[in-house]
């Protein structure tokens, strides 16, 4: 395990997560949401995410099921991490917000078609 440090743009919003050893495998969804906020997913278990600071901005998205949280910092607008629907006992955090490039091996997940996305990943683990 590695241990990196990571958050939104104006620093409000600070965590640590532990990650195994790399490649981490992250996901490029090309849903409504991702592909407008170019976040690229590394599935981070709730116990292995810990946040430094910044509960008080964040700010809180849903929609369509509203199974997923899409949190945002309200300060610079950055989402670093937030609480998917594919995974509810992990944060997806944004490979992009942190401090250390990490060495990832990236996979397409086809959130336009969600459940047939949803249905392979599940076949894979
Ligand atoms: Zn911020």
């Amino acid at each position: 395990m590695i241990e990196v440090e990571g958050g939104c743009h104006c620093g409000a919003v600070r965590y640590s997560i532990a990650l195994p050893d790399q490649p981490v495998s992250a996901l490029e969804c090309n849903c409504s949401v991702c592909s407008m906020t170019g976040f690229l997913h590394v599935v981070v278990p709730h116990g292995d995410f810990d946040l430094l600071s910044g509960r008080d901005v964040l700010t809180s998205y849903r929609f369509g099921t509203g199974a997923a949280e899409h949190l945002f910092c309200c300060v610079c607008g950055v989402k670093s991490f937030y609480q998917p629907r594919s995974h509810p006992d992990a944060w997806s955090v944004n490979a992009h917000c942190l401090d250390t490039p990490v060495n990832l091996t990236i996979e397409l997940f086809d959130g336009r078609d969600w459940e047939n996305a949803k249905g392979r990943l599940d076949a894979q683990s």
